[in-house]
């Protein structure tokens, strides 16, 4: 589904962010990047819907190099959620869910229906689409994040620590709620973070980064416990 053939990415400033990257991902099921900060997991994960462009190798998706694809219509089949969830202010929750379908020219009508059943899959009450970001807590913000990136229904999601910014207890929450979600869905999901420990509750596979932009290994987290 999604493939990264020795791929490589060098900044202009002369940082490798990734090298030589060789991974698999196949559809469906959670692949966690996990490894410290500056160790590329961002990067690889930018260069799935090609906010970063590889320096050298193929990442492709769906069987198709993302350099050959057209930008906006790949983004439309891919959902990104980061950390803070990034929702426009002056807007009420109901039309963020809504911002990709609108875009998508599906009409008002359709695109708020559409966000209606997006706020209940992702257990928000169902008068919190009448509010605005500020008037929801950080957890509930990240919950619209993740409504808003399945809003089009992508098969792929990815995440960059899309809990990293909340407490510990509602962390747990939306991690299950992310599982919950996921055996539903059934979406490709990439989700980067630096917690180990979130990497194995949620994590079909884990693929860990050294500094250097080096993947280490990628496995299922049972494999990677037991050696
Ligand atoms: P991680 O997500 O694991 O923290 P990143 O992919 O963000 O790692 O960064 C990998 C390396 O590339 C780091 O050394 C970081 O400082 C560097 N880097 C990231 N983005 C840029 C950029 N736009 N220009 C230059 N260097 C960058
Ligand atoms: P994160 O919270 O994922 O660690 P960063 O603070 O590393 O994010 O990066 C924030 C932004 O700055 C990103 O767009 C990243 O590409 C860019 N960036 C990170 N490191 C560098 C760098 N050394 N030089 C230039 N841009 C960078």
């Amino acid at each position: 589904m999604i493939s990264f053939k020795d791929v490589s990415k060098h900044y202009p400033n002369g940082t490798t962010a990734v090298d030589r990257l060789d991974l698999e991902l196949p559809e469906g099921g959670i692949t966690v990047l996990v490894g410290t900060s500056g160790c590329g997991k961002t990067t690889t994960l930018r260069m799935v819907n090609r906010m970063v462009e590889p320096s050298s190798g193929t990442v492709s998706v769906g069987g198709r190099d993302v350099l050959e694809a057209d930008a906006a219509e790949l983004r439309r089949g891919i959902g990104y959620v980061i950390q803070q969830a990034g929702l426009f202010p002056h807007r009420t929750i109901l039309d963020n869910i809504a911002t990709v379908p609108l875009l998508l020219g599906w009409g008002r009508r359709k695109a708020r229906a559409r966000a209606a059943e997006l706020l209940e899959l992702v257990g928000l009450p169902g008068d919190s689409g009448k509010r605005y970001p500020h008037q929801l807590s950080g957890g509930q913000q990240q919950r619209v994040g993740v409504a808003r990136a399945l809003a089009a229904d992508p098969p792929v999601l990815l995440m960059d620590e899309p809990f990293g910014a909340v407490d510990p207890v509602v962390r747990t929450q939306l991690q299950n709620e992310l599982l919950r979600l996921q055996s539903e869905l059934r979406k490709t999901v990439v989700f980067v973070t630096h917690d180990i420990d979130e990497a194995v509750r949620l994590g079909d596979r884990i693929a860990i980064f050294r500094t250097g932009g080096h993947l280490v290994q990628c496995a299922p987290p049972a494999e990677l416990l037991a050696s």
